[in-house]
């Protein structure tokens, strides 16, 4: 019975925006499936329109379970990356987080529906200039933009509560461990394009770092300014 109230609701969603019907249902299959729990997260996942951050032509695809290209030889993460690593931070209202790699701007808008304050720093001109755009025009008041290597991280802007990098990297950027806050947890991709990548999380704690590796990922290589 329970299960017809749903689907009644699913197709009025559908008749009114068939976008938020794709988001309740990737939210159902491919997050909260897989054990994304908290909350926020799956509330963001629920409202970001991802197919307007994604190339026009594939605005389709946006809500299947897997990347996207975004030009520049870039790409938008899997929509449960994405939860994933926002669910590790443990996102709350009060917060400063750092991106490094805006590419879209989408991980920077589900960043932005809980925190207080996003940073966001792309290395490569074009994509990141057209994340600020898509996000002003979203309405995202909460999210700046910089272009730059990230590698530095945002000094001005730091310490943060947390930092996010979505570029997979050699090791974690000595700069961007000294701009955690006590307490404050970088989550980061380790590995070569052509080795086996990790995700790991750092926790700034009493000064120290403590790692923890969380498994295999598959990310865009961390590129360094010339
Ligand atoms: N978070 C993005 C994922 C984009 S892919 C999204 O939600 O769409 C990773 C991005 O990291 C690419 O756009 C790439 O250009 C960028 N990148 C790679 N190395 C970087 C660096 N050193 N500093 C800043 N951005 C970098």
């Amino acid at each position: 019975m329970k299960n017809h109230w749903i689907l009644l609701l699913f197709l009025l969603i559908a008749q009114e925006d068939p976008f938020q019907a794709r988001r309740i249902e990737m939210v159902e299959t491919q997050i909260a499936a897989r054990g994304i729990k908290n909350p926020e997260v799956l509330m963001a996942m629920r409202k970001v329109p991802r197919h307007l951050l994604v190339p026009k032509e594939l605005a389709e695809y946006a809500y299947q379970d897997r990347p996207l290209p975004i030009g520049e030889g870039q790409t938008i993460s899997q929509p449960y990356m994405v939860a994933y690593m926002t669910s590790l931070i443990q996102p709350k209202n009060d917060m400063k987080v750092l991106e490094i790699g805006t590419g879209s701007g989408y991980q920077a808008a589900v960043l932005a529906e809980i925190v207080d304050k996003v940073y966001s720093v792309e290395i490569i001109a074009s994509l990141g200039e057209k994340a600020q755009e898509d996000l002003k025009n979203l309405g995202y008041k909460n999210v700046r933009v910089k272009i730059g290597d990230g590698f530095q991280g945002w000094p001005e802007r730091g310490p943060f509560d947390a930092i996010l990098v979505t570029a997979a990297a050699e090791s974690p950027p000595a700069p961007l461990l000294a701009q955690l806050k006590e307490g404050g947890i970088m989550i980061i991709p380790i590995g070569s394009q052509d080795s086996i990548q990790e995700l790991v999380r750092l926790e700034n704690k009493n000064g120290k770092i403590k790692t923890t590796r969380l498994g295999a990922v598959r990310f865009v290589p961390f590129t360094r300014e010339k």
